[in-house]
């Protein structure tokens, strides 16, 4: 018998997101095949990821670098990784060449570091910019006000592209008063567009997460970053 609050099955849960992705893609009048949806598995073990992946899922994303590391070695079957955590600059070598897309660039340093450890395998990877549009201090993110200069520095290197921004917005109880935010990425991804830089692209918004999702879809996101509603609740890091 079900009661409120079991757990259902990974399966189910990525149907029941899949659905909502879907009729939040109608409701904006939006393909639902230009909307692809992150399953962030940080701090949950590798059977469940591969429960999502045996579901169809094809799209995991992670947070913390040595956890990446480990599932990625103990995970056989082909998976589209994605880091969107806090990334330091001495970690960064530990992605190299592992990881589809890097959602959380947001300083030079960063990116410059990137660079240099995809030119080591000869190969570039996809960045987006994540912005901390809140000006929360405990969040990553670079501020707008840099946003641009930031872009036309990171634009110069050869290993690195520019795909998109990335947000992270302050949590808000109501996922309607978090649209200004994905509202304003949006905004912030046009005008970046309309500068033509080289080798820029902003054809990626990634934003929203399990309690705002519809909402970020609604305002254009192509990349949701849901981990709670596929995974169950996370137990707090350490
Ligand atoms: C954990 C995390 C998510 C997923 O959050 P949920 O609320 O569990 O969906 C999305 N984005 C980032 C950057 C995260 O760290």
């Amino acid at each position: 018998m079900w009661r409120e609050g079991q757990k259902m099955s990974v399966r189910e849960n990525l149907g029941h997101v899949r659905e909502q992705l879907s009729a939040a893609c109608n409701r904006a009048g939006r393909n639902p095949e230009d909307v692809r949806l992150v399953a962030i598995a940080k701090t949950k073990p590798v059977d469940v990821v591969r429960e999502a992946l045996s579901a169809g899922q094809t799209v995991i994303g992670e947070s913390y670098v040595q956890e990446f590391v480990d599932k990625a070695e103990a995970i056989r079957e082909s998976v589209e990784w994605h880091f969107v955590g806090a990334l330091q600059t001495n970690k960064v070598k530990y992605l190299a060449g592992k990881v589809a897309l890097i959602h959380s660039v947001d300083r030079l340093h960063l990116a410059e570091e990137i660079d240099r450890q995809w030119a080591k395998i000869g190969q570039a990877v996809d960045i987006l910019i994540q912005l901390n549009l809140g000006h929360e201090v405990t969040k990553s993110g670079a501020d707008e006000e840099e946003l641009e200069k930031l872009v036309r520095e990171i634009a110069q290197l050869e290993h690195v592209k520019i795909k998109g921004l990335m947000t992270l917005p302050p949590y808000l109880d109501d996922p309607e008063d978090v649209r200004p935010f994905f509202r304003h990425l949006r905004e912030l991804a046009r005008y970046i567009d309309g500068l033509g830089i080289a080798g820029v692209e902003m054809r990626e918004l990634s934003m929203g997460m399990t309690h705002d999702f519809e909402v970020a879809i609604e305002e254009g996101a192509t990349l949701i970053r849901v981990g709670t509603a596929i995974f169950g609740a996370r137990r707090p890091k350490r």
